[in-house]
């Protein structure tokens, strides 16, 4: 039986799980991320002797991680400089293929997930950050220097100055869309606009029981995430975007967005579809296993 195991590395995580060749998760396992790069392997090998225990010896395994290229890494410091592939493929004996993780979240909904049958696919993540990855018939298009389809750090189109104010971003640009719609950009236009403070999860909240001034907090906030589809829009067109991240289950995201996208398109009447995420946040190691299943 084929098993195939996706690994998933984050900041404060590493989740790990196995599949059979039918995409059902058999077993799943998560460890905190260790602060040495010795420990950081060691993590990995338990992790997948703990899988493989449950479920049978590992045919495949893939990995991603919050970056885009294994030597530029801020997001886990025990990684800057190291060859994780190479090491993990000493310990494993398997070629171990690697991606940035909302790449691989994206590969796992147009294969088996909200995107499944669609040529293209954008998989937009909405929450703390703001990032995505592109699919074309089946296959993550990474770019040459693996920032495709990283929109969070494009400038918003059509910007007002109602959006926000110009906020550092952590690449060091202002005006960025990750600073303008993630979860905080939302609390932030929420206090802006009723001086209340709200998180955005609890905005969610709110919003459902039918709470006015959030309800119009959203009615801005969707003006300005059709203006971030956009920059989706003309840069890859796509058939479907799925949406996972925090802010994808806002009440009204997917009828009001598509309402507003087509004033600031070229084209008016967009036909591409706004989606939930099937996935969610487990989209990252499904993809990471299917990765590692067509190498
Ligand atoms: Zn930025």
């Amino acid at each position: 039986m084929a098993i195939e195991i996706g690994i998933d590395i984050g900041g404060t995580k590493i989740a790990a799980a196995a599949y059979d060749k039918d995409g059902r998760e058999l077993a799943q396992e998560v460890l905190p991320t260790p602060a040495s790069y010795d420990a950081f392997l060691d993590t990995c090998r338990k992790l997948v002797a703990v899988l493989e225990e449950k479920s049978g010896r590992a045919t495949s395994i893939g990995v991603c991680a919050p970056y885009a290229d294994e030597t530029t890494n801020a997001n886990v410091p025990a990684l800057i400089g190291k060859n994780l592939s190479g090491d993990l493929e000493k310990i494993f004996g398997h070629i171990i293929p690697f991606a940035n993780d909302a790449n691989c979240a994206a590969l796992a909904e147009a294969t088996e997930g909200a995107g499944r049958g669609y040529a293209s696919m954008f998989g937009l993540i909405l929450g703390t950050g703001v990032g995505g990855g592109f699919i074309l018939n089946g296959k993550i298009m990474a770019g040459a220097n693996g920032m495709a389809a990283e929109i969070g750090h494009l400038p918003l189109p059509h910007y007002e100055p109602i959006d926000g104010s110009r906020v550092l971003c952590g690449c060091g640009q202002t005006g960025c869309i990750e600073k303008l719609i993630s979860g905080s950009a939302l609390a932030r236009l929420h206090h802006q606009r009723t001086e209340n403070d709200v998180s955005a999860k609890q905005m969610g909240v709110l919003a459902a029981k039918g709470n006015k001034d959030v309800l119009e907090t959203l009615d801005a906030y969707y003006t300005t995430v059709a203006k971030a589809m956009v920059a989706i829009l003309h840069s890859f067109d796509p058939e479907i975007v799925t949406v996972s991240g925090g802010l994808s289950s806002l009440p009204g995201l997917y009828d009001e967005v598509p309402k507003r996208w087509g004033r600031f398109a070229v084209n008016k009447n967009p036909v591409t579809q706004l989606v939930p995420s099937a996935f969610g946040s487990m989209a990252g190691l499904r993809g990471a296993a299917l990765l590692g299943k067509r190498t």
